[in-house]
């Protein structure tokens, strides 16, 4: 095929800016793969994809030295159908090492900079797609979303950032996180293209057993929009504690839904203070389960051949780094005989607890309005600061992954003392990606 004028300018365009980036956003480019596809949904679109999203015969290693060097031998679903309707894949980004953390830090390509100010995390752990989208680097990224991945470092670089409801965008392909609440997202600046990969990539998929098999709306019921009937929304005392700059967005926007006519009402997040440690609990036990096939011997490098015990001792020490070290010595431990039911066993009745509240919410509500983070993008050296305090960035995101509900961050506002971009978050009901929509497009300025 004969690349027209306007791609090729395009592509160009995407070339230069990204071999001339400095934030490390991308880690592995594939300019040679792509061809132009005329006529279809997103022919003249261009990805960068998370590395942890297998693409065919492109090295793919989530950020990590065990996996250097692997190559992906086939396909993730969501792959193929951006390639079926058009998309041209130009490169592969950053993020923490398999996807456990919310800066882009934790990686072995060094951290991603914020593009509005290099010295500040992008966000994580999708950050390479977020930085790279608000950057320029690309149209659209896909990234993944297990406990606000998408959603969290989508805020800190001012994009849209779309967690789908578990079940509904196939996992086949994706490096395996916590597999009961990974997601494959997307961000964009612009919201016509999220909602076009959506459709594009949702639907169900044989190759992954929790794929969901209903139907996915048309695009034009997508794209339509539709006021919501009631939309909870969170109190000033609730929020005191935020920035203040997130603060007066926030209700600065919930005024603006009450002007179009959409009826508010105040809410108590259920269970509020359970939800990270629950979170944290599950997710460091399907961690610790999933990564357990970085051996030396099933997947990754192997560092010595010594004896069977140095194999695995070596190779998993030289391997990973720290926080995924932490994560697999801690999901082993809340596992193990002694503590499975004091731990693993409750967190996931208290898991139920949270979806069943939040299926009442949506009884009453169509939508609840959120943060989606209590501040704007920390310094990359964030001294004396605890996992912790690192966990505690996640508070906002991480239940809709406990209910497997879909929520999008819009871009909200412009830190004036921090001269930052933060967003705002948008929940509903599983499997009502619509009313994200429709919702996103009303507050759009
Ligand atoms: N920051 C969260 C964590 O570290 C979320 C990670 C994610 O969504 N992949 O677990």
């Amino acid at each position: 095929m004969i690349k027209s004028n306007s791609y090729n300018q395009k592509f160009k365009n995407y070339k230069d800016k990204i071999d001339s980036s400095s934030t490390n956003s991308v880690v592995r480019t594939r300019f040679d793969s792509v061809k132009e596809n005329p006529k279809k949904l997103l022919s003249n679109k261009f990805f960068l994809i998370k590395d942890n999203i297998s693409i065919a015969g492109e090295e793919l290693t989530c950020s990590s030295k065990i996996l250097e060097g692997y190559i992906a031998p086939y396909n993730a679903t969501v792959i193929s159908k951006i390639e079926q309707n058009g998309g041209s894949i130009i490169g592969q980004t950053n993020m923490d090492e398999f996807a456990m953390g919310s800066s882009s830090s934790f990686s072995k390509f060094g951290p991603v900079k914020n593009y509005y100010n290099n010295s500040k995390v992008a966000g994580g752990s999708s950050g390479g797609s977020a930085n790279a989208v608000a950057e320029g680097l690309c149209n659209i990224a896909l990234g993944s979303d297990t406990g606000g991945s998408v959603r969290q470092p989508a805020s800190f670089c001012g994009i849209y950032g779309l967690k789908p409801t578990y079940g509904r965008v196939s996992r086949y392909g994706l490096v395996a996180h916590a597999s009961s609440f990974d997601t494959i997202g997307i961000l964009s600046k612009n919201l016509e293209e999220v909602i076009d990969t959506f459709s594009v990539i949702a639907g169900y998929d044989p190759n992954d057993s929790t794929s969901v098999n209903s139907d996915v709306p048309s695009l034009k019921e997508l794209k339509t929009i539709k006021l919501p009937k009631k939309v909870g929304v969170l109190s000033k005392d609730f929020l005191k504690n935020i920035n203040p700059e997130i603060f007066d967005i926030y209700f600065s926007k919930v005024k603006k839904i009450n002007e179009l006519g959409i009826k508010t009402s105040e809410i108590e997040l259920p269970y509020f203070k359970y939800c990270l440690p629950t979170y944290y609990i599950l997710t460091m036990a399907e961690a610790s389960s999933n990564l357990s096939r970085f051996d030396g011997i099933r997947y990754g490098n192997r560092q010595s051949d010594e004896d069977l015990n140095n194999l695995y001792f070596e190779s998993r020490s030289l391997g990973f780094l720290n926080e995924v070290k932490r994560r697999i010595m801690s999901g082993t431990f809340i596992l193990s005989s002694g503590f499975y039911d004091a731990y693993f066993s409750k967190a996931c009745k208290v898991r139920r607890l949270i979806k069943n509240s939040y299926d009442m919410l949506f009884e009453e509500n169509d939508a609840l309005f959120i943060p989606t983070t209590t501040s704007v993008a920390h310094d990359i050296d964030r001294k004396n600061s605890s996992p912790v305090e690192a966990y505690l960035a996640d508070i906002f995101t991480v239940t809709a992954n406990l209910c497997g509900i879909p929520a999008l961050n819009i871009p909200a506002g412009f830190s004036k003392k921090e001269n930052l971009p933060f967003g705002l978050q948008i929940l509903s009901n599983s499997f009502k990606e619509e009313t994200l929509f429709s919702l996103a497009h009303l507050l759009k300025e």
